[in-house]
């Protein structure tokens, strides 16, 4: 329906986790985004797949957007950009954050891994001092009027690719997974398109989308119904019906944000050292570990999970960042 800019390797690996389920006592599948075969990984190549399209085929020269200068999107829209031959602009803090919950107390990242990655892929980085995110994005719409102003065609673009062809590339990345017929899906949600897309692909079906928050927000689930109303709105004019949802019809667990975004946890943690130690499979310290965490406490609880399925979106580029005093 909508047409792709290919960049990853699809359908990414599906596959059961037999010591991990044995030890829980839970059927628990993982899908494998950290193994998109792109710019190391990361559930933002599904979004970009359709982005970059679009883009090409409006003419757009140059994308501006924003984020934590350690961002996985960043660094995917880098690579994506760089090889569709557009530029790539983005305004970045060391630690973004939401102005309700305040700064969190935290060491800053310094230069390393998706903020060199992003640089070595061609992005042009404007590094704000740490502030909240409505500020973030005030400049990223002024940096994005001013790229436009020297004459290229320029696209702002929301944080982590949350626009409605964004949840549609999750909407369809469920169908990777359709017939294995989970009765859970757990993942790390955040700037809600991942979250969207998957929630619209299994709605009314016997299949739990449970997002778990990476965020201090409660409220971020009524964007998601913006971002609902946007996909159904747009599937609507190419002739296809998909529901909009609203902000109480998605499950969101805010239980294992910890200190803030981009802070580690100390339940992520162990739940980055349990998964190693039964699997061999690295997570990350600012989404998929704090999924993670959620899915281990309640299988933990014995809460009935089913036929489970942990959705790794990626992040472990993460791992190889160092921090100030550290
Ligand atoms: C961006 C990201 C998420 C969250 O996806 P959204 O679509 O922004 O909610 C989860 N995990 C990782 C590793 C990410 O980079």
């Amino acid at each position: 329906m909508f047409p792709k800019f290919p960049l990853m390797v699809a359908p990414t690996p599906l596959h059961r986790m037999d010591r991990a389920s044995a030890e829980l006592g839970v059927d628990l599948w993982m899908k494998r985004d950290d193994l998109t075969g792109f710019a190391l990984g990361g559930n933002k190549a599904r979004k970009l797949e359709f982005l970059v399209a679009d883009w090409l085929a409006r003419g757009v020269q140059a994308v501006v957007t924003c984020g934590a200068a350690q961002s996985n999107f960043i660094r995917q829209l880098a690579a994506a950009c760089r090889i569709a031959g557009i530029e790539c602009h983005a305004v970045v803090m060391r630690t973004p954050y939401e102005a309700t919950a305040g700064k969190p107390e935290t060491p800053a990242p310094l230069k390393s891994a998706n903020w060199l990655l992003s640089e070595r892929f061609g992005a042009k980085l404007t590094v704000l001092p740490d502030g909240d995110w409505d500020h973030l994005f005030d400049v990223m719409e002024q940096t994005g009027a001013e790229v436009a102003s020297q004459g290229l065609r320029t696209e702002v673009v929301p944080v982590g690719g949350s626009v409605p062809l964004g949840a549609w590339g999750f909407y369809q990345a469920g169908a990777e997974v359709d017939e294995a017929g989970f009765d859970t899906i757990f993942f790390a949600s955040s700037s809600g398109s991942t979250h969207v897309g998957l929630a619209t692909r299994f709605f009314g079906t016997g299949t739990r989308v449970v997002g778990v928050a990476c965020d201090p927000e409660p409220e971020i689930t009524h964007d998601f119904a913006d971002l609902s109303a946007g996909l159904a709105d747009l599937a609507g004019r190419h002739g296809l019906r998909l529901p909009a949802l609203s902000h109480d019809q998605f499950e969101l667990d805010l239980d294992y944000v910890g200190a803030g975004y981009g802070v580690p946890s100390a339940a992520g943690r162990e739940a980055e050292e349990w998964l190693l130690r039964q699997e061999g499979i690295v997570l990350d310290p600012t989404y998929t570990a704090k999924a993670f965490a959620c899915l281990l406490a309640r299988a933990r609880s014995g809460e009935r999970l089913g036929k489970c399925l942990f959705w790794h979106t990626g992040g472990t580029v993460a791992q190889f960042t160092t921090y100030e005093g550290s």
